[in-house]
């Protein structure tokens, strides 16, 4: 019976893919898959087959009905096509009447944006580098002067990966928190002097609102040379950010405590979604915090073998996914990860 099946399998299919018209493709499928159909006829007497020898053969002639049902499927789409493309070329064409205008992707507004930054850091003379977004503790963390059980570790909500069935110490390999974590790993490789921008995606394990995301854009960069001051560090930041957001706009400086700078510098600008008058955006501050920075600490400049005597040198990260919101004066972070094309054919 098995050779049986196999033989009515092959004379459909070779029967289907010659027909070329819809009522022979009808009269071949009741030929075969009808009520007294060869199939049909054949898959009745499996029921006088010994009960051992049933499972087997059903099975089999299962795959004969589904693949004689498919190949139908297939060549009746194609005479489909072939009538469809017959009837269109017996019609009129005007020629005057307006083109179809095909959908053109673009860039996304995140992209366009990081484009931007990277031009204007590069014509201060910074390259751009690449890192893993699976990190080290070590780089992470620990070179940048947080070891374990520092505080600063709790302001930056970790997703450990589960190392379980790997040799891996539990807690080592993470998802990283910031894009500093490519500060160790460059310096370790380049002497100074050294100018270098990170952008990439990271990840905490954070509540989401209108202007936190639990994954989200930075552009991680640090200078380090002989005689770099905090005054550049200002410049650097002052210089950029107009380029970026025009000249117009109003930035301010607060000093702050980030473990790998000293001292710490806190990059404010005016909430552009309410012109400093104060909305859920800006937690009614009318100031959004945009590019944290500082001088890097003497630490972190030890742990990569560079004499902190001679050499010094700044650290800044700009948020990139709150840059874009706030070029764009749009009042909710999660509207860029929404692929709804209402809001991304709008850049
Ligand atoms: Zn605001």
């Amino acid at each position: 019976m098995e050779e049986e099946l196999i033989q009515i399998k092959n004379t459909a299919v070779s029967l289907i893919l010659e027909v070329s018209d819809k009522k022979t493709l009808e009269e071949i499928k009741l030929q075969f898959l009808g009520r007294s159909g060869k199939l049909t006829l054949v898959i009745k007497d499996i029921a006088k087959l010994p009960i051992e020898n049933r499972p087997e053969v059903g099975r089999l002639a299962n795959e004969v009905k589904k693949a004689i049902e498919n190949t139908i499927a297939t060549q009746e789409l194609r005479i489909r096509q072939l009538t469809d493309r017959e009837s269109g070329l017996k019609q009129k064409i005007d020629v005057t009447a307006p083109g179809i205008k095909p959908n053109i992707g673009h860039l996304h507004p995140m992209t366009q944006v990081l484009m931007d930054v990277i031009d204007v850091f590069k014509t201060l003379g910074f390259q751009v580098a690449d890192g893993p977004e699976i990190e080290t503790d070590y780089y992470n963390f620990e070179a940048l002067n947080i070891p374990k059980y520092h505080p600063a570790r709790d302001a930056q909500q970790t997703l450990y990966l589960d190392t379980r069935k790997s040799k891996v110490t539990p807690g080592k390999i993470i998802l990283r928190t910031q894009t500093s974590s490519m500060q160790g790993r460059i310096m370790e490789k380049t002497k100074p002097p050294v100018r270098v921008i990170v952008p990439g995606k990271n990840f905490r394990y954070e509540q989401v609102d209108a202007s936190h995301g639990f994954e989200f854009w930075q552009v991680e960069g640090f200078m380090v040379d002989t005689n770099v001051r905090l005054t550049d560090l200002f410049g650097t930041i002052d210089y950029v950010l107009r380029q970026l957001m025009g000249q117009g706009i109003k930035l301010k400086f607060a000093a702050t405590n980030f473990p790998f700078v000293e001292p710490g510098v806190d990059t404010y600008i005016e909430c552009t979604v309410c012109k400093g008058q104060g909305c859920s955006f800006c937690k009614q501050s009318g100031w959004s915090e945009i590019m944290p920075a500082g001088m890097i600490h003497p630490n972190v400049l030890k742990a990569v073998g560079y004499d902190s005597q001679k050499v010094s040198g700044f650290a800044f990260a700009i948020g990139l996914s709150r840059l874009v919101t706030l070029r764009y004066q749009m009042d909710d972070l999660r509207l860029l990860t929404n692929p709804d094309l209402r809001i991304l054919e709008q850049f």
